[in-house]
């Protein structure tokens, strides 16, 4: 893919799928389409092809940031850009005032694909079924070192701070424990599960998505034994959210980590309930809710069932570890 039979980058073909990726429907695969631009960019970042892979790569970065779950391809990426940072150096426009550089906007994936084929194929078919309107199609400040120099330290920076947000683990805030413990050193379910719940639509809440962290933190190590069924259903409400969020990995990661060491020999108990648990996911904090509550409320549901529950957790583990490794198959 992406190549003609003569070795040569098929732009109209690349051209097609970065715009297909950037709007957020690749046809492809994205890491390896990723991996592609990061190689090429990084073996000869001056070449014309690297100057057009620069683009693509600069174009790229935002979808890398909210779609990629492999640490190694952004480290790939970053790879390049420093690469083509440290080649194209600091140089400045070679016209200044005299030439407008290119917007390469995350709005305008097409335009994107455009300026990056007229870099890589001046001649190609994209120079022939521009966009563009002809005025506009200026290859020398398409291919002007400043405007290529801004390119690659934008991407170099951006890249490395969105790795850090998504691959690193996320910090511990300690005012959280304030919030969330009693003074007897309990967790203060009200207060946790009322965070919990802001987590309603398909992005992610950044308080209820702090508190998940906690309670799988928490798990992890000091819960008490009767806090642990609640406080994993916290954090399997969150897990649930992963992939229509888009969540960091490193937070998956944790959410993983703490619903591991939840016990779940319940699973091999019988219960009485042969057609299933209730599983709504908008009633989970209701769920954690009902375990904390005095025993004797209604359990008309099987809400409270130790096998029900274990069943949930034991599904959300599994659909957490395909998210942060969807691409590994
Ligand atoms: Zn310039
Ligand atoms: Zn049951």
């Amino acid at each position: 893919m992406y190549y003609k039979d003569d070795g040569s980058i098929d732009y109209e073909d690349l051209g097609n799928e970065l715009a297909n990726m950037l709007h957020g429907y690749p046809y492809g695969e994205p890491q390896m389409t990723l991996g592609m631009i990061a190689d090429e960019l990084k073996a000869a970042p001056d070449s014309r092809q690297g100057r057009a892979m620069m683009v693509a790569a600069y174009a790229s970065r935002w979808y890398a940031k909210w779609q990629i779950t492999e640490v190694a391809v952004f480290d790939n990426l970053i790879e390049a850009a420093s690469r083509a940072r440290e080649v194209y150096g600091a140089a400045i426009c070679s016209a200044p005032g005299g030439h407008e550089h290119p917007e390469i906007s995350a709005d305008d994936p097409e335009g994107a694909a455009e300026v990056m084929a007229l870099i890589g194929d001046p001649e190609g078919r994209a120079a022939h079924d521009s966009l563009l309107d002809e005025e506009d199609v200026d290859l020398d400040a398409m291919n002007c070192p400043g405007f290529l120099a801004e390119l690659a330290a934008e991407t170099v920076e951006d890249l490395k701070e969105a790795r850090r947000g998504r691959f690193e683990a996320p910090p511990t805030d300690a005012s959280l424990d304030e919030r969330y413990l009693t003074e007897d050193g309990r967790t203060n379910f009200d207060a946790l599960l009322s965070d919990i719940e802001r987590q309603k639509y398909s992005s992610i809440d950044p308080i209820a998505q702090k508190a998940a962290v906690w309670a799988g933190r928490r798990l992890m190590g000091g819960a008490l034994p009767e806090e642990r069924a609640p406080l994993a259903l916290a954090v399997a409400y969150l897990t649930k959210h992963c992939y229509w969020g888009s969540a960091a990995p490193s937070v998956v990661a944790v959410y993983i980590d703490a619903l591991k060491t939840f016990d779940l020999a319940a699973l091999d108990q019988p219960c009485p309930h042969p057609n299933g648990h209730p599983v709504r996911l908008r009633d989970t904090p209701r769920r954690a809710r009902a375990l904390i509550s005095p025993p004797g409320d209604a359990d008309d549901h099987g809400e409270r069932c130790p096998r029900g529950i274990a069943t949930y957790v034991h599904e959300m583990i599994d659909y957490a570890v395909s998210y942060t490794s969807r691409h590994e198959q």
